[in-house]
């Protein structure tokens, strides 16, 4: 299951799937159900577009040292393992996930913690893979240790998708070890309604409980999620859960995942109609990650018009142009 078996003539993404995610699928057919479509291999992912890329993120562009990513000023990322518990069809970073390069060693471990302590700028450390939960508790602990050693006080994000694909890979051990160093979020990735089910709910609740905060990573995928109706289930539903709508991805340009992505313009369109429908606590930032390693940008159609006559023109809901005072400094 967790084994990550490379299909023949498939350079890119393993196929793996835990039973537990194989069982939310309604049918196994990719092309109707949404859990399918996203562990379920198609004809499509050969398809390779010229400026599609393995490493959209451009991950290797930024890497400081083997495994660890900086790209922007005060973050770090550093790619735990590379196994996950389902390897989702559309994920992005390809070049990296059950790409054999296994967990982190105590050797590559050390040679970070020497890079971190170079570079005093870093407060925050992104956990990420691959899926970092899926190395063994005592290791996680022993990262954490790690890196509280170079900086006591640094903000960790765990990027993980196991509350959704293997939820009782948290126990009550693992979400007491995520409390117990620096500040810990998590951010996780749920992209459809159903994938919120009383075991995902049960695993989000042992990792608050812990005073941890989890917040939501999803990427708009078509035939998974592309629907106005789909998205509010979804926000409102995480929220139901505790955990906070962060970012909604359009699909970045990675190898063999042409059949996953809208249009942007669908994407702004879906924002504008979900926004007059969810609470302002339940709206994701629409990003997208910039092609050549430009980095991720917040999309939206722009509010702030121009300026008229001793005002700013801003755009509100519908389109229609109000007036705001240019004053102050
Ligand atoms: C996405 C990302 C981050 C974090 O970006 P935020 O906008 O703060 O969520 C940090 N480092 C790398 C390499 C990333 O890809
Ligand atoms: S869990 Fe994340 S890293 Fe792993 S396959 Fe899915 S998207 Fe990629």
């Amino acid at each position: 299951m967790n084994d990550a078996t490379r299909l023949p003539g498939r350079d890119s993404l393993p196929y793996g799937v835990s039973s537990y995610y194989r069982n939310l699928a309604v049918v196994e057919d990719p092309t109707v159900d949404p859990i399918a479509a996203q562990f379920v291999p198609r004809p499509e992912e050969d398809i390779r577009l010229d400026y599609e890329t393995p490493d959209p993120l451009s991950d290797t562009l930024y890497e400081v040292a083997p495994r660890l990513v900086h790209h922007y000023h005060d973050r770090a990322l550093i790619l735990v393992n590379d196994r996950c518990a389902v390897y989702c069809r559309h994920c992005f970073r390809r070049h990296f996930t059950g790409n054999s390069t296994g967990r982190l060693t105590p050797d590559q471990l050390e040679a970070i913690c020497v890079a971190l302590a170079e570079r005093p700028q870093i407060q925050e450390i992104l956990l990420s893979g691959g899926d970092p939960l899926m190395s063994p508790d005592r290791e996680i602990e022993l990262l954490l240790q790690a890196l509280t050693r170079v900086n006591p006080n640094y903000t960790f994000r765990m990027a993980t998708r196991i509350p959704v694909v293997q939820p009782n890979r948290i126990t009550p051990e693992l979400a007491k070890i995520l409390g117990r160093y620096g500040t810990m979020w998590m951010v996780t990735h749920v992209n459809h309604p159903r994938e919120i089910t009383p075991e995902f709910r049960r695993a989000i609740d042992l990792v608050v409980r812990q005073g941890v905060p989890v917040l939501n990573q999803a990427v708009l995928l078509r035939g998974v999620n592309d629907h106005a109706d789909t998205l509010v289930e979804l926000f409102r539903g995480l929220l139901q859960a505790r955990v906070k709508p962060y970012y909604l991805f359009q699909g970045d340009l990675a190898a063999g995942t042409r059949h996953f992505r809208t249009s942007i313009d669908r994407g702004l369109d879906l924002m504008d109609e979900i926004r007059s429908r969810l609470s302002g606590m339940g709206m994701p930032t629409y990003a997208v990650d910039l092609p050549e390693g430009g980095g991720k940008i917040p999309l939206d159609r722009g509010t702030v018009l121009g300026k008229e006559e001793g005002n700013y023109l801003l755009k509100g809901p519908g389109g229609k142009i109000y007036r705001y005072p240019i004053e102050g400094v």
